[in-house]
């Protein structure tokens, strides 16, 4: 009887794998698709400076419409993407979209783009990100790499190098989601970051739990002694914005201005939020 059981809960867990792997197939059959069929989309967040009160970029993030299941987060697929080596190709594309995006719009106005860990592996990246701003005639000074902790974890010295090579193309380099993961001081050591983006995670719960308003203060002042900016990420409410003001924090990036929205949307934010809607003048 107890036997049974164990074959028949032993099955079900079998079952229930199959369709997850099934589930997963399926989805990378979906990835790949789109790709090919040039299915994904890049939106545009405002990056707000603080002391002006004004629009200095926009972080490109990427969106994946799924014809059947609607919108897709890339919290979601860009692990599978990572996976599959899909990565190098669509980091490639973001790169050249938001490029080609980027210089449209008036010219001290940034474009933000995430790198993947997994991007730096290739070897190449120093020479897409050279192709991309020579096709799209963006200057460097107004592109801005975003990577994470996570770069450093293997081929530490190699990729402290390509680091190195595409800040002497003049790009800037930010260290996302600072706070999560290792969070080892000493990556801000082992290279001269321009911009330290501070958690969301952090910014959430700065009035209502004393530790991540110390944490927020601390990242601040880091930031200020070192001589590298500081955007709070997901600022949702005044309050929070009034707090980051106080604290010395430099720019924020947050529903409070706004989401993420579609390339066509970017001259209305850029009205809306105080800087030159147009290019001319
Ligand atoms: P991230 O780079 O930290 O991007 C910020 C995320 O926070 C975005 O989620 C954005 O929509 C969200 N966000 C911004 N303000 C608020 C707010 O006020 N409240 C809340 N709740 N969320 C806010 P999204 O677009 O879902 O992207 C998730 C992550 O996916 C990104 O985190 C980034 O790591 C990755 N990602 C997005 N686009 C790309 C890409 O083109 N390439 C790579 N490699 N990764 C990307
Ligand atoms: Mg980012
Ligand atoms: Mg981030
Ligand atoms: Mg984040």
């Amino acid at each position: 009887r107890a036997k049974e059981d164990g074959r028949g809960t032993h099955r079900f867990f079998e079952r229930e794998m199959d369709l997850q792997v099934q589930r997963r197939r399926e989805m990378e059959l979906d990835l790949r698709r789109a790709f090919s069929r040039s299915e994904f989309e890049l939106h545009y967040q405002p990056l707000v400076e603080i002391a002006s009160d004004k629009i200095s970029g926009f972080e490109a993030l990427l969106r994946w419409p799924h014809p059947a299941k609607g919108m897709i987060s890339p919290a979601e697929f860009i692990p599978i993407a990572e996976e599959i080596g899909l990565i190098g190709p669509i980091g490639e594309w973001v790169l050249r979209d938001a490029c080609n995006e980027a210089v449209k719009w008036p010219s001290e106005i940034k474009v933000a783009v995430n790198l993947s860990p997994v991007q730096f592996r290739s070897r190449n990246l120093v020479q897409v990100v050279i192709s991309a701003l020579a096709n799209s005639g963006l200057a460097p000074k107004r592109l801005e790499l975003e990577i994470t902790e996570s770069v450093f974890l293997a081929e530490t010295e190699a990729n402290l190098a390509i680091l190195h090579q595409l800040r002497e193309l003049g790009v800037s380099i930010s260290l996302d989601d600072f706070g999560t993961g290792y969070s080892s001081l000493s990556y801000l050591r082992s290279f001269p970051f321009d911009k330290i983006k501070i958690d969301r995670s952090f910014v959430k719960d700065l009035a209502k739990r004393s530790e991540c308003g110390a944490i927020v203060r601390a990242i601040s002042g880091l930031g200020r002694s070192l001589n590298i900016s500081t955007t709070a990420e997901g600022v949702e409410t005044t309050e929070q914005l009034d707090w980051l003001r106080a604290e010395g924090c430099n720019e924020v990036q947050g529903f409070l201005f706004s989401g993420a929205r579609p390339a066509a949307e970017v001259g209305q934010l850029l009205v809306r939020f105080g800087a030159r809607a147009s290019k001319a003048a």
